[in-house]
């Protein structure tokens, strides 16, 4: 045993403090294949803020990286290891604490799982709205150092919309409580959404304070059959300019249906090249008139076939689908994720770029999207073991990052910087704002210990 693992096993009790380089080997990484990861020292799994603070002032003294871990399913490489870090997993504190039925709040620990957080709340006639395709295995604390978004995000916003506040151990091993439990509440800056998106690089989310709503209404479900992915992003343009507000309005193309067919045998149609598929939850008459336009809108952008769902199986096998999309593609070979997102009246552009730039590059990109937020998932797929066509796929993701701030978009929606998305920030943002984030680091995490190397590149945060 090193000097420094019987430093941490004394500080926190060695019984959670993993050193197996078998156990080790599961939490190098998350589902982000093209990024790199290193060899952690050590793995803890605190039971409570207390541990967290004693730990981050442990590494604080021996100048130890620290990479926060939620369940690993980020796309960005956010949760990678560094060389010699402590990953610290919240596996054990998986508590919702507190359910408030009048308040419409939960209180949980950072490693809940998003749908046990949801069913949770629907014991009480509550929803806890925001659902990444990732929602069986995704933790809330994950979810909120990435401003998760998902689904029903179209309507009902992402992870930031729906937290109030949150206690973390910042850089400096300071355990604080930000923002409130108050509907309302505007005292001092925002420090509380600073931390909504940080991405394990500010503090380490120890308690989480969410806002909730009164049970979700019945879904209608329309779906729509399209020839070409472009004309699938005038349909999404056409039900924005409509005024209907579906919530969720998903795209999925031929190239994930058959993957997720080939998987799982779901008996999926292989009708269309691409499947606009839109969920309505406006109550009665006003609802079905909402669906019944939505499936207008695909009408007459073009779609092949388009109609409201009378078969409430087949419609949730479409949304299954959608959500199996991602690990289905990965079983063809090591897929490159995109997560860009765009002004949704320029949807049907920035996908016709995108097949351009698969032309231009010999490349296979798959296409998912969150396309009621213009948040594209432009899949790079390429042959395992095939170096050329990995170059080819690396410049694809440039060059799509480029097209996303061109036409006046952002280069990441929802899976954040991590590591695949540095140069897109630093070309994104400007010299200034860039500046902005290095002095926010810096006053938070003076030593750099947090998740270091991601979001930004090396020394970053002067040491105060
Ligand atoms: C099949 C699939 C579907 C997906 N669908 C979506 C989607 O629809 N929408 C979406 O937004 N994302 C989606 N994702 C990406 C991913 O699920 C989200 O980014 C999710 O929020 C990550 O949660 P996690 O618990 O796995 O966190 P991890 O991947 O473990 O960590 C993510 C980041 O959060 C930090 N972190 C984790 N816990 C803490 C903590 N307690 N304190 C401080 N920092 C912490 C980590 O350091 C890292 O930077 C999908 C991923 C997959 C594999």
């Amino acid at each position: 045993m090193t000097d420094t693992a019987r430093g941490l096993a004394a500080a926190l009790g060695g019984e959670h403090v993993v050193l197996d380089p078998g156990v080790l080997a599961a939490y190098r990484h998350d589902e982000a294949e093209w990024a790199p990861y290193g060899e952690p020292l050590a793995l803890v799994r605190p039971r409570g803020t207390g541990q967290v603070r004693e730990l981050v002032r442990y590494c604080l003294e021996h100048r130890i990286p620290l990479v926060p871990r939620g369940a690993g399913t980020g796309l960005s490489g956010g949760a990678n290891a560094v060389d010699g870090c402590v990953v610290v997993s919240f596996e054990a504190m998986n508590a919702v604490l507190e359910i408030d039925r009048e308040e419409r709040l939960a209180v949980v620990q950072p490693g809940v799982v998003n749908d046990d957080l949801r069913a949770a709340c629907a014991e009480h006639g509550l929803w806890y709205p925001p659902d990444p395709a990732s929602s069986p295995w995704s933790t809330i604390g994950g979810n909120v150092a990435t401003n998760a978004g998902g689904m029903c995000c179209a309507k009902y916003g992402v992870t930031r919309d729906y937290v109030l506040g949150l206690e973390a151990v910042t850089g400096r091993g300071e355990t604080v409580r930000l923002g409130r439990r108050t509907a309302k509440g505007v005292t001092g800056y925002d420090l509380c959404g600073l931390m909504v998106g940080s991405e394990g690089t500010l503090g380490v989310i120890t308690e989480v304070t969410v806002r909730l709503r009164p049970a979700r209404q019945p879904e209608r479900t329309v779906a729509g059959f399209f020839d070409s992915v472009v004309t699938a992003g005038e349909a999404v343009s056409a039900v924005v300019a409509s005024g209907a507000v579906p919530s969720a309005l998903e795209l999925v193309d031929r190239h994930c249906l058959e993957a997720v067919d080939a998987w799982k045998n779901m008996g999926l149609s292989a009708d269309a090249d691409v499947v606009l598929l839109a969920r309505v939850d406006t109550p009665g008459e006003a609802g079905d008139a909402e669906a019944a336009g939505v499936r207008d809108s695909f009408a007459a952008a073009g779609a092949t076939w388009a109609a409201v769902s009378a078969d409430q199986r087949e419609a949730d096998a479409l949304f299954d689908a959608r959500r199996l999309a991602y690990p289905a593609l990965e079983r063809l070979g090591p897929v490159l994720t995109e997560d860009v997102c765009v002004p949704r009246t320029v949807v049907p552009e920035m996908l016709a770029r995108i097949e351009k730039t698969a032309a231009a590059h010999d490349v296979l990109i798959a296409n998912i999207a969150h396309a009621g937020d213009g948040n594209l998932h432009p899949l790079i797929i390429t042959p395992a073991g095939d170096e050329r066509a990995r170059t080819r796929a690396q410049r694809a993701f440039e060059v799509i990052l480029d097209d996303a701030i061109a036409l006046g978009g952002t280069v990441t929606g929802e899976h954040g910087v991590g590591l695949l998305k540095k140069r897109g920030m630093s070309t994104e943002l400007s010299p200034p704002v860039l500046d902005m984030h290095r002095a926010v680091k810096a006053a938070l995490d003076p030593h750099g210990i947090l998740n270091p190397g991601k979001v930004f590149d090396g020394a970053e945060a002067p040491a105060s």
